[in-house]
């Protein structure tokens, strides 16, 4: 069983050893505007996971951005696998990010490539050889039940489909943390129950996976921890 403590709660029990995310009160405030997140704690153990809910604007993606060094906070910690994202250069940011999977609502995929291209050009990028590339894509296809969809263009494809190859994108680098803001915002019940389900096959290979929404129901058909944030506070529930 993961564990969750938020501020005022801690718990021990876990599946596997040491944190993956701490945030040590808080803060973030953006220009010319109030607190989006206010002196907000929270331990993420690896192998959780973990939903966070809350209304538009209370700061859930302001949240993931400070896990993914898209934001600094204004005050307080991030801990990231054991480091202080606010102490990483670019080049030690893009070393974290390669450790970490990041799934968005509007999918992002590139419309002139194909599935296959849009899921390795990063692994491309980052200089892996065109065998372990083909190693790692058909595997990962097939885990997101795209196997015989490699050659489409995200045009061709359903909403569905495009999370599900936007998701493998996310995961063909094997990255132990998953983080996705609002990866249902754009589906139907049942898209989204299977978006939620690659997410917990993940899981259960051992991937810690963070899921913002604002799906209530998607969130009580689960039995994962859940934390809220309302009014840039962290509330457990
Ligand atoms: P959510 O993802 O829950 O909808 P956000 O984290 O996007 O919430 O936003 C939280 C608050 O911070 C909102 O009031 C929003 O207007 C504000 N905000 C978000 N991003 C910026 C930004 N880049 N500049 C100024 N204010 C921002
Ligand atoms: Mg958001």
């Amino acid at each position: 069983m993961p564990i969750l403590s938020t501020t005022g709660n801690t718990e021990t029990v876990h599946s596997q050893a040491g944190t993956m995310i701490e945030l040590h009160s808080v803060s973030k405030t953006y220009l010319h505007s109030h607190h989006a997140l206010l002196d907000v704690s929270l331990q993420v153990n690896k192998g959780e996971f973990l939903f966070i809910t809350g209304a538009s604007g209370s700061g859930k993606s302001t949240l993931l951005k400070m896990l993914y060094g898209a934001e600094l906070p204004t005050q307080g910690e991030v801990i990231v696998d054991n480091i202080n994202v606010a102490t990483l250069e670019n080049y030690g940011l893009s070393l974290l990010r390669r450790r970490i999977g990041i799934v968005f609502q509007d999918y992002k995929l590139i419309p002139q490539r194909t599935v296959a291209e849009n899921i390795t050009f990063v692994l491309q990028a980052q200089g892996y050889t065109r065998k372990e590339i083909q190693r790692r894509l058909e595997p990962t296809l097939k885990l997101v039940g795209l196997l015989s969809k490699a050659d489409r263009f995200p045009d061709q494809l359903s909403g569905g489909e495009q999370q599900r190859v936007s998701i493998a994108r996310a995961i063909v680098g094997t990255p132990p943390l998953l983080l996705a803001d609002e990866p249902t915002g754009n589906l139907d019940p049942d898209n989204s129950w299977q978006v939620i389900e690659i997410f917990q096959k993940l899981n259960s290979f051992g991937a810690t996976v963070i899921i913002t929404t604002h799906d209530e129901q998607l969130v009580r058909r689960c039995h994962h921890p859940v934390v809220q944030v309302k009014d840039g506070k962290l509330y457990r529930k």
